[in-house]
Formats: structure tokens, C-alpha cells, sequence
């Protein structure tokens, strides 16, 4: 299947009518500083790849992208558009519960920026339990699989860092500037989720952490492989737990 047929937004009503529906993917990311070498969009256009790639894998359908989220941490620089959490949240959920009328079993959020998780997970519980046969399953791309690999790919990632320059160097190399790419490596290891302004100033005095110059294409290319297949691999083994889906008629059925 080409992306071109992945993408629901790129699908006429006719198409959209005429497709089985099981799996939406949403990508959601941020409009956030990444150094001064990443676009803002980076987390946006990350998460969007990932979901192609799933899509691609599983026969899913990608919709529209959110690319704003919310980024309280690194608010103090610009280029950073921070949406209140309580916006995001209703939006975020506004979005998945359309999704689900129009006839989908599961729909997976992946998610390209951190100041979104904790919200994205919150609004995910409340609809799935609105369903008895749905569910809603939110993936944090860069740090929830393929652990291993990205541990023996990256000697020092972080926010614009080894992995995420790595990442777009691989999918948009024109729009990285790695003359521009700085290196903030810190001995800073928190094992507690911590929310602190003083704190992000410290691991992320310039918008980056880790070693954005020991990035490459290739590093990137072998992430995003792990990860799709892991993140395909685990939405097959949920969509079979879930109750049997009705025939295709049904399941096109607009509610
Ligand atoms: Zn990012």
C-alpha cells in the first residue's frame, strides 16, 4: 500500500466509505525549539513518520497530525508555542472520539514530545472505558520500544539530541543545520518524573540534551524500523485480544 492511501485526510468520502476500518493512528507532536538545528516540528514530523510506517505495516490509517501540544518546559525560548493542558487535553480527546464513531476498533496515539504524555494517557483511559469493544493505545515513540536497540544506536540522546537528530537527518535532511548543532551533555540522571522550571534550565540550558553531533542518517533509518515493527507488533497482539470485529459492512457503519 503506497502512503498516499494511508492518509485519511488525502481520502474522498467516497474512498473513506469504501475502506474497512479497524486501526486509526493519530501523530501528535509539538511546535517546540529543538537546539538550533532541528525544525520546531521536529516532534510533529517524527510522529507522523513513525505512524506511516506503522500504517504501511498494518494496513492502519493515519489521520491529520496534531502538531501542537503541550511544552511548558521550554516555553522560555522562542519558537515555542505552548497549548494550555486543559485546551489540549479536550481537543486531543474531541479528536479520538470522532475517530471512534466513524467506525474504527483502535485507535493508537503516537506520540512525538514528552510535555504531552502524561495528558495524552489521561485522555486516552477516559474514552477507551466509554467503549466496552474499542480501545485507545498511546505509544511515547522514542522511549517506549525498541529500547535495546536505540541503547547500542545512541551513546548520549535527548531532546535534539543523538537519536532525534539522527531521526531527521534520515527523514528531512535538508531541514537540519548540523553547522548550527550544539552538544549538551549532562551527568544529570533523574529517576523520579520531576516538574521543575529550574530543573529544565539546567538539563536544557540551550534547547538540546545529548550529543546532537554524533548523529547520522543511518542511526536514524535503523530507530525508525525497530520501532515501527515493535509498535506494529504490539497493535496486532491488542487487536486480537479485542472482541471479534463485525463484517465490513458494519463496521463502516457511521454512529
Ligand atoms: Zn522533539
Amino acid at each position: 500500500m503506497s502512503a498516499h492511501n494511508l492518509k485519511a485526510w488525502l481520502m474522498s468520502g467516497r474512498v473513506f466509505d469504501s475502506q474497512s476500518k479497524t486501526v486509526a493512528i493519530l501523530p501528535v507532536g509539538s511546535v517546540e525549539r529543538h537546539g538550533d538545528h532541528l525544525p520546531l516540528g521536529t516532534d510533529g514530523i517524527e510522529a507522523e513518520a513513525v505512524a506511516l510506517l506503522v500504517a504501511e505495516r498494518i494496513g492502519a490509517h493515519v489521520f491529520p497530525p496534531i502538531w501542537y501540544g503541550s511544552s511548558l518546559g521550554l516555553k522560555r525560548f522562542s519558537g515555542t508555542i505552548d497549548v494550555e493542558p486543559q485546551a489540549f487535553y479536550s481537543y486531543v480527546k474531541s479528536v479520538i472520539r470522532e475517530i471512534l464513531r466513524n467506525g474504527y476498533t483502535l485507535v493508537l496515539v503516537v506520540n512525538g514530545h514528552g510535555g504531552n504524555s502524561y495528558i495524552l494517557r489521561e485522555v486516552a483511559r477516559e474514552i477507551a472505558y466509554e467503549y466496552r469493544d474499542k480501545a485507545v493505545l498511546v505509544v511515547d515513540w522514542w522511549r517506549d520500544v525498541a529500547q535495546e536497540i536505540r541503547a547500542s544506536l545512541f551513546k548520549s540522546p535527548g531532546h535534539a539530541g543523538e537519536d532525534e537528530t539522527s531521526v531527521m537527518m534520515y527523514l528531512t535532511p535538508s531541514n537540519v543545520d548540523m553547522s548550527s548543532a550544539k552538544d549538551h551533555e549532562t551527568s544529570i540522571r533523574l529517576g523520579l518524573t520531576v516538574f521543575s522550571s529550574a530543573i529544565d534550565e539546567a538539563l536544557y540550558p540551550e534547547a538540546v540534551l545529548g550529543k546532537a553531533t554524533a548523529a547520522s542518517p543511518e542511526k536514524g533509518k535503523m530507530l525508525l524500523e525497530a520501532v515501527s515493527n515493535e509498535i506494529s507488533r504490539e497493535v496486532l497482539k491488542v487487536l486480537n485480544l479485542l472482541p471479534p470485529r463485525p463484517s465490513k459492512n458494519e463496521s463502516n457503519r457511521f454512529t
